[in-house]
């Protein structure tokens, strides 16, 4: 396969300008015309022998809009694309008082297997390029007519097992002559592999970082999260703590309600204790019922005791406004559907 531009520096295509005799300037043109999204035959002021010897090198990715829906409830957008090699991912762009923001994929599938997440039940397919995640944001904008101000990695797959590709990710996103979104606009979730922490914590970055926990002790967390028999709660916590210590930026905790399973007093008070004295947040969100998985979002009351506990003890704690309802906007689900649908056709 070609090496895809989109993904490389400008430094990188500085380099291979270098190699081929090409002037160092023209290496910033088609930089920019490859975070847009452009084919080599759209770089109009590149000549045509020098796009022809690209073209023979490198491949810019590019994304199909299989599907798009749009709520009738808040205006989320949720789109099904198709990448060049037939596989599916989704993203979601939700609309804010302060600007719109997207909700990109890492990875095709996913092999954390976590028991509530529709991504998590059909493994691993492969891992997106960078170039792949910027498209995720490209077309969306183009489609929408839209400056998408704010990412968060929280779509299908996770970010940390695709660590040197999302890292190269951030690289270009914040790039000014790319998409210019600085890392004060970006969050990053994980479901808690701690080396990885530790490698991002070096890093330094300014983006926030957010950490799916969803229970306050290992027997639970291990019965949903997998991870958690390789990471427990105690190691990860710690690995939170140096990561707060050395960007002095406050952690996310994600904490999805399941009704009988997750939502009591005593959990949130076991929560509370285990989070004591960390600069975090606490986003609870209701969790979406995914076919088969036979989990139910918290009933309202357990919800408000929940957050009043947590709060009670010090640590904030806000209810996620679920965005898009209507159009099933957590993602995994619509790629499930049109996979089965392939399949079903292929027979
Ligand atoms: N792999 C990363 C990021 C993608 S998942 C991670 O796990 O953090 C994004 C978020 O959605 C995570 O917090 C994940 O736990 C949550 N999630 C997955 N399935 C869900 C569901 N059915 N209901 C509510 N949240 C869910
Ligand atoms: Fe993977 Fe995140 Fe889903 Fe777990 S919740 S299976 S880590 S995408």
């Amino acid at each position: 396969m070609l090496r895809d531009i989109r993904s490389m520096t400008l430094e990188e295509i500085k380099d291979e300008f270098k190699q081929l005799g090409f002037p160092a300037y023209k290496a910033k043109q088609v930089f920019v015309w490859a975070q847009k999204g452009a084919s080599f035959d759209q770089m109009t002021d590149i000549s045509k022998e020098m796009r022809a010897i690209l073209s023979q090198r490198f491949q810019n990715c590019n994304l199909l809009i299989e599907k798009r829906l749009v709520s009738g409830i808040d205006n989320t957008v949720k789109y099904l694309y198709k990448l060049g090699d037939g596989n599916y991912i989704e993203s979601v762009v939700m609309s804010y008082h302060h600007g719109y923001s997207v909700c990109v994929s890492t990875q095709v599938g996913c092999r954390m297997g976590c028991s509530f997440c529709a991504t998590g039940q059909e493994g691993l397919v492969r891992d997106l390029l960078p170039g792949e995640i910027i498209a995720q944001i490209t077309t969306a904008q183009k489609d929408l007519g839209i400056r998408i101000s704010n990412v968060v990695l929280m779509g299908m797959g996770e970010p940390l097992d695709n660590f040197d590709n999302v890292v190269r990710f951030l690289r270009l996103v914040g790039d000014e002559n790319g998409l210019n979104i600085g890392m004060r606009h970006i969050s990053l979730s994980t479901c808690g592999i701690v080396p990885k922490i530790y490698d991002l914590a070096k890093l330094d970055l300014q983006l926030t970082l957010s950490v799916s926990l969803h229970a306050p002790n290992d027997e639970l967390r291990s019965k949903t999260m997998p991870v958690n028999k390789a990471y427990p709660i105690y190691e990860l916590l710690k690995a939170c703590r140096d990561y707060i210590s050395v960007t002095n930026r406050r952690i996310s905790f994600e904490y999805a309600l399941i009704d009988g399973v997750n939502d009591s007093t005593e959990n949130a008070y076991e929560l509370a204790s285990k989070l004591k004295g960390m600069l975090c947040h606490v986003n609870l969100i209701p969790v979406n019922p995914v076919e088969k998985t036979g989990f139910m979002a918290s009933k309202k009351k357990s919800t408000e005791n929940f957050v009043k506990i947590l709060e009670s003890k010090g640590i904030t704690a806000t209810v996620r406004r679920t965005l898009g309802a209507d159009i099933n906007a957590s993602c995994g689900q619509l790629r499930r559907n049109a996979e089965r649908k392939d399949n079903e056709n292929r027979q």
